[in-house]
């Protein structure tokens, strides 16, 4: 049987970033992905937009591999929208709006972070489903996955879920969460004519229909999707290609010239599962200081928010090797909508690697340790340490 440190399961920008740390803690890693690319919904997904590492304010808030990977975004510069200082200039989507934010190109991000995760050694597995678990002792013993080679069991030390949808805490039966109110249509997509190549946000945002204001694009359809589903899944992406065809054609009557180039290949789907962790984070809990905490994260919709992230969030005491990352984070609904996005995928992809490279048992980490390393390593833990 095939047997690793640290096993990744999902390498979108939470496991690229738990690998990558885990990695460089010299243990052996493997990244079971299930699509042929990296970078989950932040690639094969089509968002592309890597939300801000500030506070709106002029404050850095996400460090270490979460500003590692928003530069790896736009090494060459492919789409890189704003690029330069972003203190004084850049981060902009316009000039009053400065965020330390940017656009980047999907294909170019995957190849780059694939290279990137393989020159730290890391394995990487793609097409390759983790489909269930064995478990012992409250310890996932085995992780089975299926590929081209069929189904493979593979022994683990620690295993870090990264799925988004919280797959893998689910199988070992750890307290999980719904988003009850399931989501709406997306359907993203890039066309390219004479002047570039460009996304097209159809289902921009996400709003709880009692929260949507008047000037907020009307749904896509009414319908909403809980993105856990083999069926709907599939009627789900049915709809958003449907969907897309229509968008596009109406485009061509005003821009003969253009054509969809990028279609996603995966589902659009905001939020699923979620971890019920040791600690659930609320939105209210903003400038709070947790003595645990594993970096910091702000608020893409508004300026001011800052939130330090408990280490707590990130494990459930029954399952002693599984540590969650990304979307699949202990916050509560409100926050969910926050956490979810990409640079606080990295910060919690950062400490969950980091800490699956130090211990098989999370509940007796300590914490202190934990976070020299991720101070070692760039990140900042609390926000009295944001030079103001
Ligand atoms: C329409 C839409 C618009 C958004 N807009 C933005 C935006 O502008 N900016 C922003 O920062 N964020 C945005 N987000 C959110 C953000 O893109 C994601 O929440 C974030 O990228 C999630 O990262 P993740 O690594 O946690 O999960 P994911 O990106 O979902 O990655 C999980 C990976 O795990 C793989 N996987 C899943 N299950 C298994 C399994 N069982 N076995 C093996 N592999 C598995 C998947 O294929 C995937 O690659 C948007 C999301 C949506 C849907």
């Amino acid at each position: 049987m095939k047997k690793y440190d640290v096993a990744v399961c999902g390498g979108g920008f939470a496991g690229i970033s738990a690998a990558l740390a885990a990695a460089r803690e010299g243990k052996k890693v493997i990244l079971f992905e299930k699509e042929y690319m990296l970078g989950g919904l932040g690639t094969a997904g089509l968002v592309t937009i890597y939300l801000p590492l500030c506070d709106g304010f002029g404050h850095q808030v996400s460090f270490g591999i979460a500003e590692e990977l928003l530069k790896l975004s736009i090494t060459y510069g492919a789409e890189a929208r704003y690029p330069g200082n972003w203190i004084d200039n850049i981060g902009a989507r316009t000039e009053k709006d400065k965020r330390y934010e940017v656009q980047y190109n999907a294909q170019v991000f995957a190849i780059l972070a694939e290279k990137l995760l393989l020159e730290n050694g890391v394995d990487i597995l793609y097409g390759s489903y983790v489909v269930g678990v064995s478990t012992e002792n409250n310890r996932i013993t085995k992780l089975y996955v299926e590929n081209k080679s069929g189904r493979t069991a593979y022994s683990v030390g620690s295993v870090v879920d990264a799925t988004g949808d919280c797959d893998i805490a689910h199988f070992a039966g750890v307290p999980t969460a719904l988003f009850e109110q399931g989501n709406g249509l997306a359907a993203w997509y890039y066309y390219s004519n004479p002047s570039g190549y460009h996304l097209q946000m159809v289902g921009v945002l996400d709003t709880p229909d009692e929260r949507r204001s008047e000037e907020e694009e009307k749904p896509l359809t009414n319908r909403r999707f809980s993105g856990l589903d083999g069926k709907e899944i599939s009627e789900q992406v049915c709809l958003s290609h449907k969907i897309t065809l229509e968008h596009w054609l109406k485009k061509r009557e005003t821009d003969e010239n253009a054509v969809i180039s990028t279609i996603a290949t995966i589902p659009q789907n905001r939020m699923t599962r979620k971890i019920v962790g040791e600690y659930e984070l609320a939105h209210t809990e903003m400038h709070t200081y947790f003595e645990d905490s594993i970096g910091m994260v702000s608020n893409w919709k508004k300026r001011g928010p800052i939130y330090e992230v408990p280490f707590r969030t990130l494990y459930h005491r029954e399952m002693k090797n599984l540590i969650v990352a990304g979307r699949c984070t202990s916050v509560n609904e409100t926050l969910w909508d926050v956490m979810r996005v990409i640079p606080c995928c990295a910060v919690t992809g950062q400490a969950a690697g980091t800490a699956a490279a130090m211990t098989d048992d999370f509940s007796t980490l300590d914490v202190s340790k934990l976070q020299q390393k991720l101070k070692e390593n760039g990140v900042v833990l609390h926000e009295k340490d944001i030079i103001k």
